[in-house]
């Protein structure tokens, strides 16, 4: 019986899974890690594609069938646990392919981006509505901290749809499936990338207010720092690129 508050939804269409799985774009000499594998129709996909796969499984059932489904593959790890506590940082190189539990699936974005040092790519099968988001461009009401904070550190692109009627038991909503590459750089320079984050947590807490407003704490002189940065004070952040945001961010770092 899947487990709701697992976000258990599982898909097995195999031509579904091999469009995700080609996706990732995978080399025979990868390590890939998947998120919640679930009975493991994907895993088993995956481990005959690449060196190393490393499976992390939280429903403690799943595991245990898992482990021994596996047992003869030498090339794949089943670990038990939350993925949120999983010591990324421990691994070499490595590629994320996941149909992620969608009741994660920002603090699982922004995990994986903070531990993006040996990361490659993420291949993720997400509610549709959040990869609308991470790929939203500037002006579109899509657009907001993950799309800025995803675009900065990662190329992505929303590969396809996938309607939810495929997935046993169905949710809610349909799903997409985002490949997201990492930057070797950002795109724009930065000097202080913390603030940066700031600036942009603090604007799109009070997105429906003027810049020159919302950011108030960065400085009462704030709108002369907005007009020298070339942005007009009553500009609304959903408005702006990532390139003025870093300019702000640049202008207001030793301030
Ligand atoms: N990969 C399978 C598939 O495509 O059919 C299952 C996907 S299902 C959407 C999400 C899976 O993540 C479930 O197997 C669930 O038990 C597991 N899961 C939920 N929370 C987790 C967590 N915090 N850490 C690791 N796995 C988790």
């Amino acid at each position: 019986m899947p487990n709701k508050h697992l976000g258990q939804n599982f898909l097995s269409d195999p031509s579904i899974l091999a469009k995700i799985i080609s996706s990732a774009e995978l080399s025979s000499e990868d390590t890939v890690v998947e998120i919640g594998p679930g009975p493991g129709r994907m895993t088993r996909m995956l481990a005959e594609r690449v060196t190393r796969l490393i499976a992390i499984e939280l429903d403690h059932d799943l595991y245990q069938k898992l482990a021994g489904d596996f047992i003869a593959y030498r090339n794949v790890e089943i670990v038990h646990g939350d993925v949120l506590h999983y010591p990324f940082e421990a691994l070499d190189v490595f590629k994320v392919v996941a149909n992620i539990p969608y009741y994660i699936t920002t603090p699982i974005i922004f995990r994986l981006l903070d531990a993006k040092q040996n990361l490659k790519s993420m291949t993720l099968t997400i509610q549709k509505e959040v990869a609308q988001r991470i790929v939203a461009a500037p002006g579109s009401k899509d657009y907001g901290v993950l799309s800025i904070s995803t675009q900065y550190h990662t190329e992505s692109e929303l590969k396809f749809i996938i309607p939810k009627e495929v997935f046993r038991p169905m949710p809610k909503v349909d799903s997409a499936v985002v490949h997201m590459i990492i930057r070797n750089k950002p795109p724009v320079y930065v000097r202080d990338e913390k603030l940066l984050f700031s600036i942009i947590r603090t604007a799109f807490s009070q997105r429906r207010k003027t810049l020159s407003n919302s950011l108030k704490p960065f400085g009462q002189d704030i709108k002369s720092v907005l007009t020298a940065a070339g942005i007009d004070p009553q500009r609304r952040p959903e408005t702006l690129s990532v390139e003025e945001f870093a300019l702000l961010a640049n202008l207001l770092t030793n301030k």
